[in-house]
């Protein structure tokens, strides 16, 4: 049977937009429909406009600490419009520049929601189309308990569009979003809580890092509360909002955002209409190559709940491309040692396994830890400790996992991240020639063992 195409991608976003331009480059008929906005959740209301606003936030350092170099400044006023509005420009900008990777490469480009109407058939604004394999790309949303007033509360989609900065802002979970929007609301000036349900936030990462984020959140001035789940959320007269705890205390704020993980984007969807299924955790099931149940449906990126970020996201559409269209460019996704940052203040940079991961994994290891102030911070009067942490194995002199948390975490990690898929040795970190004076060094310098 001759299809309309060769591929139909369903969704514009990180893992649809890299599929599809590579399998239309490698010469295959392809289309996306995209429903809400080019580049989808990373370019919209995720990576790029977070990361904007976390610059935003990390200027109130800067200036805290222009002092100590000698600056004078008249005191700083910030206006949340306009960051918001700068905000907006650029993301409209890489709108446009989506559109024309797309459009040049050759994509049709279908303005709509798209629902599968079949193995091989898809229907866009009362249009049918069909095609020898569809690619759900769709993507997550934000996730909210159902609690009573839950509609009172905001989600990171809504965050970047607030009219004003909130005076008082209750942030609730303990991942990435809650800690990293925590401290874009703290460090735009808004008095900031941050309630995670567990005994410490950031569960799965090492746990020297979560412990020496907390105490440097702390000291910034943050409110964490831990073990603390809101149970209810009341409109009060004045238009404050009214948290109730499952301990009873109420807090008062004018924002309260949840962050409490994404579900996978299958609204209207029509999988009734074919034979994908769902894992137990109700994200697309697909095999290594990610063919769903459905032979003819494959499925990238958040919407099988992997890893939900926008490089894997990317490397997923890349090895679909290339095993439909350029076999022989064909390498699988490898999900070892992804490098990884948090961008809270200071920011995490992470890769490989945790301590308590290697431990669990049966490794001897050892343990490199270092606290130290960073030079930049000699001539101030702030106190902020960096921590850089190698985990190491001891039989086999192989570095398992870099750790770090203070300023340019991400930068510096990604680097790493090259070391460890390497294979490296702590002999050959030993050997690295540091570059000084840098904070970076310090992951080639550490020579006790701290445990
Ligand atoms: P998406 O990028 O979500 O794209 C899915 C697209 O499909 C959307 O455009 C949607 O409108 C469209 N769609 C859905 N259903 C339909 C339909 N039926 N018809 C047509 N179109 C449809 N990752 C990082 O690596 N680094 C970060 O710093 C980072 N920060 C983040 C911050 C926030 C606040 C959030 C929410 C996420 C962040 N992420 C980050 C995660 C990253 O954004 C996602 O992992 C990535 O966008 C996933 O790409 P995707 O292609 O699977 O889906
Ligand atoms: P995460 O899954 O990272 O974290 C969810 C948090 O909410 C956890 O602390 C979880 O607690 C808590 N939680 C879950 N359900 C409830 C509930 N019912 N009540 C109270 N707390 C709850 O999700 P996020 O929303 O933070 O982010 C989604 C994903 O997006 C991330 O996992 C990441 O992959 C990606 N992302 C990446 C970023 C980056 O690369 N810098 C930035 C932002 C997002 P518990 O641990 O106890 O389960």
């Amino acid at each position: 049977m001759a299809y309309d195409f060769d591929l139909f991608v369903i969704g514009a976003g990180s893992g649809g937009v890299r599929a599809a331009r590579f399998a239309a480059g490698f010469g295959a008929r392809v289309a996306v429909a995209e429903s809400r906005y080019l580049g989808g959740t990373c370019v919209n209301v995720g990576c790029v406009p977070k990361k904007l606003l976390v610059y935003g936030a990390h200027v109130a350092d800067e200036l805290e600490q222009a002092a100590g170099f000698g600056w004078t400044l008249e005191e700083g006023h910030f206006d949340w419009g306009t960051l918001i509005a700068n905000k907006n420009r650029e993301i409209e900008r890489l709108n446009g520049i989506y559109r024309n990777l797309l459009v040049n490469s050759g994509v049709t480009l279908l303005q709509g929601h798209a629902r599968i109407t079949g193995a091989n058939e898809v229907e866009v604004e009362g249009q049918r189309y069909t095609a020898a394999t569809i690619l759900i790309a769709t993507g997550g949303w934000p996730q909210v308990p159902d609690i009573p007033g839950k509609e009172l509360a905001i989600t990171s989609n809504e965050a970047f569009y607030l009219k004003a900065l909130p005076r008082r802002v209750l942030v609730v979970g303990g991942g990435y979003i809650a800690v990293e929007f925590a401290g874009i609301f703290q460090g735009l000036g808004a008095a900031t809580t941050l309630l995670y349900r567990g005994d410490l936030f950031l569960r799965g990462f090492d746990g020297s890092v979560r412990t020496h984020l907390k105490e440097e959140l702390e000291k910034r001035g943050m409110d964490l509360q831990f073990n603390a789940d809101i149970q209810r959320i009341d409109k009060l007269d004045d238009g404050s909002l009214k948290a109730t705890l499952n301990d009873g205390r109420e807090l008062v704020a004018d924002c309260i955002f949840y962050a409490t993980g994404r579900r996978p984007m299958l609204d209207n969807l029509g999988l009734e209409n074919t034979g994908v299924e769902l894992d137990p955790r109700g994200f697309i099931r697909v095999d290594e190559q990610f063919q769903t149940t459905e032979p003819s449906i494959l499925a990238i990126g958040d919407v099988i709940g992997r890893v939900q970020l926008t490089p894997v996201a990317l490397a997923e559409g890349m090895a679909v491309a290339r095993r439909l269209f350029k076999p022989e460019q064909y390498r699988p996704v490898d999900y070892q040692n992804i490098p990884t940052a948090v961008f809270s203040q200071p920011p995490i940079g992470t890769v490989g396994l945790t301590e308590e991961q290697a431990l669990a994994a049966g490794h001897k290891v050892q343990i490199f830890e270092s606290r130290f102030r960073a030079m930049k911070l000699t001539l101030t009067d702030i106190q902020e400790k960096t921590l850089m942490k190698l985990v190491v194995d001891a039989e086999t002199d192989k570095v398992l996992g870099c750790h770090m948390v203070g300023p340019d975490a991400g930068e510096i990690i990604q680097g790493l991240g090259i070391a460890l898929k390497a294979g490296a040795t702590k002999q050959q970190f030993d050997e690295t020639i540091g570059v000084h004076p840098t904070a970076a060094e310090e992951f080639v310098s550490m020579r006790t063992v701290t445990r």
